[in-house]
């Protein structure tokens, strides 16, 4: 699952005039990139039922794709050595941009719709330029450490979730300023959907360092249990869902229908209560976390408003 968190920064005054000049050589390098992709449409590309019989055939070359135009990169900083001052991943990524935008208006999305013929674009309305790989450490504190661009103030109003990776980082310039856009990768757990009649997911607040001393020590330490639950409760907010943590202690002792404790070993695997409630050991403890969880204030304050 990849979600996308968005920062304010607060570059210096180097950084700003570094990055803008940077949005100006990508932008005109972007221009140029589709140029060359419609000057070989226009010449190598004609009507089957327009065409003259006698005309002229220019030189004939090779279509230009991702590939053919990325390898012009390292010419293009030979000849306009400026150009070697921007990363040189970021460079790159504005040929993938071109062949995406061409792609949408040749082949069109995944469901066939094509877009319009991709225009060249004025310098203001190129406004974004993206890192497509960082490092995992690149966010230490309140600096955000960019390759050639050094280390820039980003306000972290809300952490990074446990267990996700920064894969990218774009820059934006808006007309109050320059913001990050981190997107976030997790790869452990795969994407809730919210297609059960529940608003709320429930879950055991378990004592991972109890835990950890028993013989189930082995598999809690694989599972990664608290940055599994905070990558759940990260996706579950996401899709719209509550998440509660409530406390173990008893979950799957107590009977969910009575209340009463019938002590068990962990081998046995059924719950069987005088009252006269039987049912799988787990799924028992389910209903009473389930239980606990109703009984939190902010579900009742949740339950009070919808009345
Ligand atoms: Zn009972």
């Amino acid at each position: 699952m990849i979600t996308a968190y968005q920062y304010r920064l607060r570059p210096n005054k180097q950084q700003i005039i570094e990055m803008d000049r940077w949005l100006s050589m990508l932008c005109a390098q972007y221009n140029y990139l589709l140029a060359d992709r419609f000057d070989w449409y226009e010449r190598n590309r004609s009507p089957v039922n327009a065409c003259p019989l006698v005309c002229h055939l220019p030189d004939l070359r090779d279509n230009p794709d991702y590939y053919s135009q990325k390898k012009t990169l390292p010419n293009l900083k030979k000849t306009h050595p400026w150009y070697a001052e921007i990363y040189s991943q970021v460079l790159q990524d504005v040929v993938k941009r071109v062949k995406v935008t061409m792609n949408r208006f040749l082949k069109g999305d995944s469901n066939g719709k094509r877009s319009g013929r991709p225009r060249f674009k004025q310098r203001n309305r190129y406004r974004t330029f993206l890192y497509p790989q960082v490092k995992n450490d690149c966010l230490k504190g309140n600096l955000i450490s960019l390759p050639m661009l050094g280390k820039i103030k980003i306000i972290l109003h809300r952490p990074i979730p446990d267990g996700f990776k920064t894969k990218t980082v774009s820059i934006t310039k808006k007309a109050d300023g320059y913001y990050a856009t981190l997107s976030l990768q997790d790869e452990t757990v795969p994407t809730i959907k919210p297609d059960f009649n529940s608003e709320s997911i429930t879950g055991e607040d378990l004592n991972v360092k109890g835990l950890a001393k028993t013989n189930k020590a082995k598999s809690i330490h694989d599972a990664g249990w608290s940055s599994f639950l905070s990558i759940l409760q990260t996706k579950a907010e996401n899709a719209g869902l509550l998440t509660i943590g409530v406390s173990a202690y008893n979950t799957s002792q107590n009977c969910s229908a009575c209340g009463v404790k019938v002590p068990k070993e962990l081998s046995e695997r059924w719950h069987n209560c005088p009252c006269g409630c039987s049912l799988d050991r787990d799924h028992n403890a389910a209903i009473n976390i389930m239980n606990r969880a109703a009984g939190q204030p902010v579900l009742k304050a949740k339950s009070l408003r919808e009345r």
